[in-house]
């Protein structure tokens, strides 16, 4: 239901990629995705099983910290309901950006969505 979810890893860093490249943020890796590409960097992130399920309100209180810029990636979020988490994370003023594969849909409230679509799945975000 996305009050829980399987944290994988977070960290400050600056964002090495895309349109926001070279902003500071923090990331949050949540795990879980069934999308299977073989070329696959973070194949760790798979099993959600292998992560602590950890309460979005801790996420959230943890991730302000350190930034007012927020990346959450995966694993595959949308796996998730990501709607407690950003609508946690907008309250604190953050700004959220998510980078998904789009194999499912669209969950939470977004202020840049990074969609890198894959071979063997469909594109399934959209705005509902
Ligand atoms: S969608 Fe992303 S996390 Fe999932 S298998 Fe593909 S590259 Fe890895």
């Amino acid at each position: 239901m996305g009050k829980m979810l399987p944290l994988m890893e977070e960290f400050y860093t600056i964002q090495g990629e895309g349109y926001h490249k070279g902003t500071a943020a923090y990331f949050i890796r949540i795990g879980g995705c069934d999308v299977g590409c073989h070329w696959c960097d973070v194949k760790e992130s798979w099993n959600a099983e292998l992560h602590p399920p950890t309460s979005t309100k801790t996420i959230i209180e943890n991730a302000v910290k350190y930034s007012n810029v927020i990346v959450v990636t995966g694993g595959e979020p949308l796996t998730w309901d990501m709607s407690h988490l950003t609508k946690g994370l907008h309250e604190k003023n953050a700004q959220i950006h998510i980078e998904t594969s789009g194999a499912y849909e669209l969950s939470g409230e977004w202020d840049w969505i990074c969609l890198s679509p894959k071979k063997n799945e469909i594109t399934h975000t959209k705005r509902v």
